[in-house]
């Protein structure tokens, strides 16, 4: 029998359950092309609901946001932005582009709002453009007499396009917790401009503002980029605005991580980016719950630059992507967001007390976001090992570097752990002690293997103890029953 055909002859009751029932008719639809697709998802579904989720990236969204994505949307080419297509036939479109645009005008206070890039990553790089487009081609083709690109000689376009990947930026080294897209040398962004990073204090592993303000003197970039992946405190963007600005610099603000927090009004006055950042991305995904996905605020001076993401970086839109945007930044901007909000930072600062209580370092020595990173070294464990050894615990986290990290970014000596998923399913101040408690146990019972060729300790191996791991996964197994994830959908 199909599963929805099971569902509802066994459960007759439970017919209002509409999200249920579309999903389980999804998954019998899907299973009848490819039975592998559908058998990864439900295994899916069974993995995220027997591990703990404390992944500070990721998070559980509704199954409202979750099925807007799986329609006819998808089909749809609508290059260019509302009401200035390159094809026919996209009023829809427009109308979900805009809703979603709006829902976040509303939700951040922003005068300009852009939902087509596909991921974070494609956000910056929509940004980045759009702000040497703005700042440094557009005044460069007026100088030349010239009213656009076209009507460039092709040595005057190589002069522009010389110009272009001259300029400068700065953003948090990844060593400090910055992102790669914020000038990493492996990542393009420090190939289409000069990147200069800067680095936390090493000793109090917070941001020094009076030394990045010496620093920006001296380089002078054209964009001084904000933001971070694994940095557990609030910037204080009133500061950075006031440092960009005694360069001349564009301030822009990546806050993929911490938008929800934003959103939740958590981060507010100085350390809410939206009035002190001429230009804003984000990710949709990870505090703020949404689908995989990216957007770009900006003042109204940006907009259009910022509306030409396609040419200039991206294809066409992802149109079911964006009515799922536009489903998330709709519940967002209900009261009860703020509340959820609010609970993703007591908890993190909850369980990090825990942590510290038991002795344990974490960088910066605690949080003001939703994440955390524990220095491992009291263990004797790399970020690797901890990692593997929690994830056989069914606890799920990711390695991380801490500051000058001596085991670099492969292994590194620290994990990074974020509370925004947990909270989606409820878990509070009582479930954060009982989970600081389980990671304490798995970590201080594993030892590092050996390297079988040469008898030293290994990086990667572990030793665990099979009892202390019974004993964490059936805690973890009690706790997520009280936490079920998506309870209506029966598998
Ligand atoms: N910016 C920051 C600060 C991030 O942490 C991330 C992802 O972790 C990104 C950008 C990239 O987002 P995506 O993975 O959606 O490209």
């Amino acid at each position: 029998m199909s599963r929805l055909k099971n569902y509802l002859t066994s459960k007759p009751e439970n017919e209002q359950h509409s999200a249920a029932i579309a999903y389980l008719a999804a998954l019998d639809h899907i299973e009848k092309t490819s039975p592998s697709v559908s058998a990864s998802i439900i295994q899916e579904l069974r993995d995220e609901r027997s591990h703990l989720k404390l992944i500070a990236s990721e998070n559980f969204s509704s199954l409202a946001v979750q099925l807007a994505m799986g329609n006819l949307l998808t089909d749809k080419y609508a290059e260019g932005y509302p009401r200035h297509r390159f094809y026919a036939g996209c009023d829809n479109v427009d109308a979900v582009e805009e809703a979603a645009a709006q829902e976040l005008i509303q939700l951040f206070g922003c005068d300009h709002a852009y939902v087509q890039p596909h991921s974070g990553a494609d956000a910056n790089l929509v940004a980045l453009w759009a702000i040497l487009l703005h700042k440094i081609q557009n005044p460069e083709i007026e100088k030349l007499g010239k009213k656009t690109l076209d009507e460039l000689t092709p040595e005057e376009y190589e002069s522009v396009r010389q110009l272009l990947v001259n300029q400068k930026m700065m953003g948090m080294s990844l060593n400090s917790g910055g992102h790669l897209t914020h000038g990493y040398r492996h990542n393009i962004s420090s190939k289409m401009l000069r990147s200069v990073a800067y680095d936390v204090d090493p000793k109090t592993e917070l941001l020094d503002y009076a030394a990045l303000a010496k620093q920006v003197q001296l380089e002078k970039p054209t964009i001084l980029m904000a933001g971070y992946s694994a940095h557990p405190r609030r910037l204080n963007f009133a500061k950075m605005r006031e440092i960009a600005d005694s360069v001349g610099a564009v301030l822009l603000v990546d806050m993929a991580h911490f938008a929800g927090l934003v959103a939740g009004q958590v981060f507010q006055g100085e350390f809410n980016p939206i009035p002190y950042a001429h230009v804003v991305t984000s990710t949709t995904h990870k505090t703020l719950r949404g689908p995989r996905g990216g957007f770009v605020l900006c003042q109204q001076e940006y907009s259009e630059a910022i509306n030409k993401g396609c040419p200039v970086v991206l294809g066409g839109p992802l149109p079911h992507v964006m009515a799922a945007k536009a489903v998330a930044f709709k519940e967002a901007n209900r009261p009860e967001f703020k509340t959820y909000a609010r609970q993703i930072v007591d908890n993190a600062q909850f369980l990090a007390d825990c942590f510290l209580q038991e002795g344990v370092r974490l960088v910066t020595g605690g949080t003001e976001n939703h994440l955390m990173i524990l220095d491992l070294s009291k263990f004797g464990l790399t970020g690797r090992q901890a990692e593997t050894a929690l994830r056989e615990a069914y606890v799920t986290v990711n390695r991380n570097a801490i500051p000058n990290d001596i085991q670099g970014p492969w292994y590194t000596s620290g994990i990074r752990l974020g509370t925004p998923a947990l909270t989606t399913l409820g878990m509070g101040k009582e479930e954060m002690k009982e989970i600081a408690s389980i990671i304490f146990s798995v970590l201080s019972n594993t030892k590092a293997g050996v390297v079988q060729k040469t008898g030293q300790p290994s990086k990667a191996s572990i030793i665990t103890d099979s009892a202390i791991m019974d004993q964490a996964r059936s805690r973890v197994k009690n706790l997520l029953s009280r936490f079920p994830l998506y309870p209506e959908i029966e598998i």
